[in-house]
């Protein structure tokens, strides 16, 4: 079949938009009609080879569309069933039947080893293959072949163009703090970076019994959107150093959580900075391939603890299903993070999301 797909031809040069054809699903896959698909600050890694997805190839991984078909075996989803593509995980391995599918021991290869783990891709062009299965679906484009176990349902009334999000960016904010750092009542969390994932993790947190949210950032725009979502306290660090006005807001104790969204080391040392005795330092902003970060010996050996975590953690049937109940509550507006751009103008969303101009891009395919 043919399809029309944004290609990443060689590292750091813009997507082209181009036929390509999709071969039929096998057994255990599904092919969606991607209605709209987020773009995310880690697809901007993959054009930079930061994180190494073979080229020529097809990203995107934040798509939600309509099943059009399903190989054999597929028992889940039908045909027209509104669906969001969550993140693949293998279901073997011993991380994966441990309930802990965002480790899956296949990880790196299920995300961007370009295509199926047998090699295989479900793209090509003139005969030639094209990498697929980035994040396990490659959704930059009209169709995206997935395994049935990483497809979400989505309720059959809402706007699946707007929920493709719920699966990368939001989820890795939110489910931070939800499945990892759980604050207790009265606890004070740090977030550093109020773009999508920080406002997330924000509207999560206002979800807890964290009664101090503090937002540092280094526009006011965002400090004011995160205050409308639950900040407590915002830190202007351009005017601010962050770190003084965490102990001036939290006291001596320093905060009990920081989550580090920007992916910037200089960043990462001010999270870490910012929780005290038994506080947790939580990274999950994506930074360049081989990047370091220093942390100071004795202040960490103090009960302090750093860690690094994957996509919000969990399943994305049980992350993405949760938040979707929020939202219909009216308790976690993602919604109103999104702006939405037709496939043609991938290039210009994904450089508006880098600079900061738009929170959460989300591409619209064509008709
Ligand atoms: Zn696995
Ligand atoms: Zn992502």
């Amino acid at each position: 079949m043919r399809i029309t797909a944004a290609v990443l031809e060689e590292y750091g040069k813009p997507f082209t938009l181009t036929e390509l054809d999709i071969g039929e699903p096998r057994a255990g896959e599904v092919l969606v009609r991607i209605v709209a698909t987020g773009i995310c600050h880690t697809d901007g890694l993959a054009q930079q080879a930061d994180l190494p997805f073979p080229t020529p190839g097809v990203l995107g991984h934040e798509g939600a569309g309509i099943v059009e078909r399903v190989g054999p075996g597929v028992t889940s989803v039908l045909p027209g069933d509104p669906v969001i593509i969550g993140w693949p995980w293998c279901g073997r391995c011993t991380r994966c039947r441990g309930g802990r599918p965002r480790y899956c021991e296949h990880l790196a290869q299920l995300l961007a080893g370009g295509g199926r783990p047998d090699g295989s891709t479900a793209l090509s062009r003139d005969g030639k293959p094209i990498h697929s299965h980035f994040f396990g679906q490659s959704s930059f484009a009209t169709y995206a072949i997935c395994a049935e176990t990483s497809l979400v349902k989505a309720p059959p009334s809402g706007a699946v163009e707007l929920l493709g999000p719920l699966a990368c960016g939001v989820a890795t904010g939110a489910g931070a703090v939800f499945n990892a750092l759980q604050p207790d009542l009265g606890a004070s969390m740090v977030v550093y970076g109020a773009g999508t994932v920080g406002l997330a993790a924000i509207m999560a947190a206002r979800n807890t019994g964290a009664s101090t949210i503090i937002a540092v950032d280094l526009h006011e725009s965002r400090l004011a959107l995160a205050r409308r979502f639950g900040a407590t306290h915002t830190v202007d660090a351009r005017a601010h150093d962050p770190v003084v006005a965490v102990k001036d807001i939290c006291g001596s104790r320093l905060a009990d959580f920081a989550l580090e969204c920007t992916g910037k080391i200089a960043v990462v040392r001010q999270a870490i900075d910012s929780v005290g005795m038994l506080g947790t330092a939580c990274l999950i902003g994506g930074a360049p391939a081989g990047a370091t970060f220093e942390a100071d010996h004795m202040s960490t050996l103090w009960g302090k603890r750093i860690v690094g975590l994957l996509g919000g953690e969990n399943t994305s049937e049980a992350l993405i299903g949760g938040l979707l109940e929020l939202h219909a509550q009216g308790r976690f507006p993602f919604d109103e993070l999104v702006q939405e751009f037709p496939l043609e103008q991938i290039n210009q969303a994904l450089e508006a999301s880098l600079s900061g101009a738009v929170l959460k891009p989300v591409l619209r395919m064509p008709a």
